[in-house]
């Protein structure tokens, strides 16, 4: 009897040592334009390392200011065979901008050349620019057929507001296929938790105030979800002595100025929670609250310009 309450001591402390760690393994780095940190429950330093890899590989893939990539070659010469992975991703950015109407547009690109420009300059854009630079944002110009890409009417991609949902959602696939069923990324805000803490119970993951973001809004509960917010507290465009919004209005192609200062999704992935963000700041409360309700999937927390919160039915407040 004492050796088989012995062995099984042994099991369970062997269990105990390979199922979850007594300290978490954390790692962070400055990649996407931003601090990425990703904490390990389970898993070693090798898998940290190697997600981390992946991450850097994707942004050289992914980013616009890499001239020789996929991204850059189709926007420079209009066509272009990609990767399987670029093609499903703009497939999903497809879907995201028909979905929100155009307020989020993977064809933005134009548009954020143009803002940058009046921010170098110091010089609002000239109506003239406006509309021509209109006239070429519009997700209709971007087909997919297969691992083709081509854009037409001189459209341009940016995948800044999806990218690092995207990315966040590949790491989190990769942590999960290499056996880790705990663990917290975070790209910038881009957060995903994969499973759950290590005794079960549902991560709290803060989402920052956008009136001041070194307090929070409130925590909220995640277990295999995606917490993404998009708000310009933290980047924006600055001309003469206001500052703009770096997230622009595709129709209007102004930067966004309404009734939301901030807009976090809930949603089991991070890319739809990446685009949706983006879109419901652009969409303004109304819009996105009924864009939201259409989502079975996907839950929000709108942070009102006055001030106030407004959170969906399915948000699990920790405090
Ligand atoms: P962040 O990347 O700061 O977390 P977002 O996910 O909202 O915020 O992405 C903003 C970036 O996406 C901008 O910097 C720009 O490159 C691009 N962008 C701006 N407005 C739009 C839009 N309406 N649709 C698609 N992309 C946009
Ligand atoms: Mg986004």
């Amino acid at each position: 009897m004492k050796r088989v309450v012995a062995l099984l001591c042994v099991s369970v402390l062997f269990l105990v040592g390979t199922a979850c760690r007594a300290q978490p393994l954390s790692q962070s780095a400055v990649l996407l334009d931003t601090t990425c940190k990703i904490t390990l429950y389970d898993g070693d330093e090798a898998l940290l390392d190697t997600c981390f890899a992946r991450i850097a590989a994707d942004e050289q893939r992914w980013s616009k200011t890499i001239t020789t990539n996929e991204v850059s070659r189709l926007n420079c010469d209009g066509a272009a065979a990609v990767s399987e992975d670029t093609a499903a991703l703009l497939t999903e950015a497809l879907t995201y901008s028909t979905l929100s109407n155009g307020a989020f547009d993977i064809t933005a690109a134009p548009l954020t050349a143009l803002w940058e420009k009046a921010e170098a300059q110091n010089a609002l854009p000239t109506a003239t620019a406006l509309t021509a630079t209109l006239a070429c944002v519009g997700y209709t110009h971007l087909t997919v057929d297969g691992t083709t890409a081509t854009l037409t009417g001189g459209a341009q991609i940016d995948l800044g507001a999806i990218a690092k949902g995207a990315i966040a959602d590949r790491a989190a696939a990769y942590l999960r296929e290499n056996g880790c069923t705990s663990a917290l990324v975070d790209l910038g805000g881009n957060i995903v938790a994969v499973g759950s803490k290590t005794g079960g119970e549902p991560f709290t993951v803060g989402i920052a105030d956008p009136h001041d973001p070194d307090a929070l809004l409130m925590t909220v509960k995640a277990a295999d979800l995606a917490v993404v917010t998009s708000g310009s507290y933290e980047r924006g465009y600055t001309i003469g002595d206001k500052r703009y919004s770096h997230i622009l209005d595709p129709h209007t192609g102004q930067p966004v100025e309404n009734d939301l200062a901030s807009v976090t999704i809930l949603c089991p992935s991070a890319t739809k929670a990446d685009a949706l963000a983006t879109a419901c700041f652009v969409m303004g409360y109304d819009r996105a609250a009924t864009l939201i309700a259409a989502e079975s999937d996907t839950d929000a927390v709108f942070a009102m310009a006055d001030g106030r919160v407004i959170a969906t039915e399915g948000v699990e407040i920790a405090s």
